[in-house]
């Protein structure tokens, strides 16, 4: 299917002479027009497929990137917390974030000398009850197997090397180095955004309302409302769509999960809302500048944020909150987050709560990872999202493989195979049991 695909696009690249029409006007749907790709969404993942795409084939592939807010105000790569780990359980991620780390650690050479996204290589320190050391140590090994660089601590380690923690219900840390810590999500959106602008991509200010079909009901473009209210066609050879927590609704407006046979099951891809307190601490003993962002076997985290501190933790599944607005529920850090940071972390018992935010994860809801590929019926149509929680650090991998899928035909790089959208349509879910 793969090859089909790349051999449809690639000679729509040799043949389509509008795409360099296009490429050379400053407003790209002032009327209706067609480019090779569009991408539906232009947060991380979105700029990411067009930073690789314009990248890997410079000049030859038209990338047009529709964002319907382009101050990026509400969308999850701003509301991010930046973190990269290679702490998981399924081979995939584990790889996929090993990427992010070396992509991050080379930025200049891909971005040049002034490229910075603040990164903190401060670790991610995870905690495991008894119940859950056995657990933790088999993610270890997989993670060492696959080149990560982290260490097991037993409790005495522990508590010898963070001397701010409370490890008396603790079994075992798994603590990850260099290629672990913290970046700035915003400045990666924008090195991507630039650097492909710079190759020719367009973003185009607008929102996708709808699909256009062709005769045989395949996909052949968007409806786009621009700014002004108005409505145009843009038509496309590959569409990527990566519009974050929109992207079940917009896979509907394809037929997706609303249609007879395959199309009958939805893109499972929804918002959930997601709390980030930002505190300061009086107490005694408080974690230093160095500390690893800490994740507890509860699920509550945190980390530094400069003089501060700031953390969360995802809700149970029957304290799910609506995710219709991103008003921040105070009272769930002083019931549920506060009490539970304070015990593990003694220091934290007087804390003052400065600010917070809220954000949407693109919750997939089958098993809470990425789909990365096309639908099965509509094989021009690429999924890259669903990441629930931990795609800022995959970006840069889940891009560079979008631009692979579309433009080689198969996945190069990281063999992705299981991350597509057959596995919903296999009822065959990839649990990944590090994530929070
Ligand atoms: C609080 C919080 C903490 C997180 N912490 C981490 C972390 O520590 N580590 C990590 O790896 N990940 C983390 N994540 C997850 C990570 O931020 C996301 O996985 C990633 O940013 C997703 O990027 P995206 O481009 O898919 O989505 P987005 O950034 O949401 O981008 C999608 C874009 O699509 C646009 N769009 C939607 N509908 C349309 C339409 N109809 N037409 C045109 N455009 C449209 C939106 O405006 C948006 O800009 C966190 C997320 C949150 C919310």
């Amino acid at each position: 299917m793969f090859t089909r695909q790349a051999t449809k696009v690639l000679r729509s690249l040799r043949k389509d002479k509008t795409c360099v029409r296009i490429e050379k006007r400053n407003h790209p749907i002032t009327r209706n027009s067609s480019t090779n790709v569009v991408i539906i969404g232009g947060g991380a993942m979105g700029a990411s497929a067009a930073y690789w795409l314009t990248h890997k084939s410079p000049g030859t592939c038209t990338v047009t990137v529709v964002e319907k807010d382009p101050t990026y105000a509400n969308c999850s790569t701003s509301r991010s917390v930046g973190g990269i780990r290679q702490q998981f359980s399924i081979p995939e991620n584990v790889q996929m974030s090993l990427f992010g780390a070396k992509f991050i650690q080379n930025l200049k050479n891909q971005f040049g000398p002034e490229a910075d996204i603040a990164y903190a290589p401060n670790g991610y320190l995870i905690l495991a009850s008894p119940q859950g050391a056995p657990q933790l140590a088999q993610n270890f090994k997989l993670q060492q197997e696959l080149g990560a660089t982290n260490t097991l601590l037993s409790k005495d380690q522990l508590r010898e090397k963070f001397k701010w923690l409370n490890v008396d219900d603790i079994e075992l840390g798994s603590m990850g180095c260099e290629k672990e810590g913290w970046f700035d999500p915003w400045g990666l959106l924008s090195l991507f955004k630039s650097a492909a602008v710079s190759k020719g991509a367009q973003f185009v200010h607008g929102e996708v309302q709808n699909f256009v079909f062709t005769n045989d009901n395949s996909l052949k473009g968007v409806k786009v409302r621009l700014p002004n209210r108005d409505e145009k066609i843009l038509e496309f050879d590959a569409c990527v769509l990566a519009a974050g927590a929109q992207s079940g609704a917009i896979a509907r407006m394809a037929g997706i999960g609303t249609g007879a046979g395959d199309l009958s099951v939805a893109l499972p891809v929804e918002p959930r809302k997601r709390y980030v307190y930002r505190f300061d601490s009086q107490g005694k003993n408080v974690p230093p500048v160095n500390s690893p962002l800490m994740i507890d076997y509860t699920g509550v985290y945190f980390r530094k944020d400069g003089p501060v501190f700031i953390g969360g933790r995802s809700p149970d599944s029957d304290e799910e909150p609506q995710a219709d607005n991103l008003e921040v529920d105070f009272s769930y850090f002083d019931n549920t987050v506060w009490p539970l940071l304070a015990a593990r972390i003694p220091a934290f018992e007087s804390v003052k709560v400065q600010s917070a935010w809220g954000g949407f994860y693109e919750y997939n809801t089958f098993d809470a990872n990425g789909f990365i590929g096309p639908h099965c019926t509509y094989d021009n149509l690429f999924f890259a999202t669903g990441f629930s929680g931990h795609g800022i650090q995959q970006s840069p991998a889940v891009g560079l493989a979008i631009a692979e899928l579309i433009l080689d035909g198969r996945f190069k790089t990281i063999d992705l195979k299981r991350m597509g959208f057959e596995r919903l349509m296999k009822q065959q879910p990839l649990y990944e049991i590090g994530i929070y």
